[in-house]
C-alpha cells in the first residue's frame, strides 16, 4: 500500500516516512501544499496524510481541490493541539479522520489501516483467504494454522494482492501500490517478489493461491472465510 504524506516540517515527515516504511508502506512525501496536489494527482496513493498548517496552500485548500479534482483517495488530516475548528472544516472538506499533533506513531498508523480496511470493505483487522490468515495490524501470516515469515516487501505485495483479492492487478497495479518512486519500475522486481511469495505462500500447498493471468498480471484467487 502506498501512501502520500503532506508535511512541511522535514523532521516530521522523516519520522513518519520512515515509520511507514518500517511497517511495510511505500511512501512519497511533499513539503508543500502545492507539491502535495500534484503528487496526489499524478500518483495514485492508498492513503494521504496531509498536515492541516503548511506554506503557501494549506492543507484545507489541498484537500478542497482533491475533491474538487475527483480524487477520492481516503485523507487523515494533522491538526494542531485543540484547533477543534480545524477539525470540523477538515471533515466538512471531505477529509475521512483526523490525528491531533503531537500524536502517537501507533495511532496513525491505526487510522492508516482503518481507513484502507473501510475502503476496502474489509471490516476485520485480519483478512482470511481460504486457510491463509493476514493479520493486517501485527502482519503476521499464517497459512493453515503455520506461521509464515514474510520479509516487509513481500507482505507489502502479499496484503496488496489481499484487498484486491480475485482481481487480476498488472504490473503496473503492482509497482504503482508496492513501490515508491526510489524503485526502479522497469527491473522484473514484480515477478522476482511474486516467486518469494509464492514459494512461502503456495509450495507444499495442494491449493495454489496465487495465479498467473497470462499477458495480465497476477491474481490471489480464494474465498473469504
Ligand atoms: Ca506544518
Amino acid at each position: 500500500m502506498r501512501i502520500l504524506v503532506v508535511e512541511d516540517e522535514k523532521e516530521l515527515a522523516a519520522i513518519i516516512c520512515k515509520g511507514l516504511r518500517e511497517n511495510g508502506y511505500s511512501v512519497d512525501v511533499a513539503h508543500d501544499g502545492e507539491e502535495g496536489l500534484y503528487m496526489a494527482e499524478n500518483y495514485p496513493a492508498d492513503v494521504v496524510v496531509l498536515d492541516i498548517m503548511l506554506p503557501g496552500m494549506d492543507g484545507l485548500s489541498v484537500l478542497k481541490a482533491m475533491r474538487r479534482k475527483g480524487i477520492k483517495t481516503p485523507v487523515v488530516i494533522l491538526t494542531a493541539r485543540d484547533a477543534l475548528t480545524d477539525k470540523i472544516k477538515g471533515l466538512d472538506a471531505g477529509a475521512d479522520d483526523y490525528v491531533t499533533k503531537p500524536f502517537a506513531f501507533g495511532e496513525l498508523l491505526a487510522r492508516i489501516r482503518s481507513l484502507l480496511r473501510r475502503r476496502t470493505e474489509v471490516r476485520e483487522a485480519v483478512i482470511r483467504i481460504d486457510d491463509l490468515e493476514i493479520d493486517t495490524a501485527s502482519h503476521e501470516v499464517k497459512r493453515g494454522g503455520r506461521i509464515i515469515p514474510l520479509s516487509a516487501r513481500e507482505y507489502a505485495l502479499l496484503e496488496y494482492m489481499a484487498y484486491n483479492r480475485n482481481r487480476v492487478l498488472s504490473r503496473t497495479d503492482i509497482t504503482e501500490h508496492i513501490y515508491d518512486e526510489s524503485f526502479d519500475r522497469d527491473s522484473n522486481i514484480v515477478d522476482v517478489y511474486i516467486t518469494y511469495l509464492r514459494k512461502k505462500i503456495d509450495a507444499g500447498f495442494e491449493k495454489k493461491l496465487i495465479h498467473t493471468v497470462r499477458g495480465a498480471g497476477y491474481m490471489l484467487k480464494g474465498s473469504d472465510v
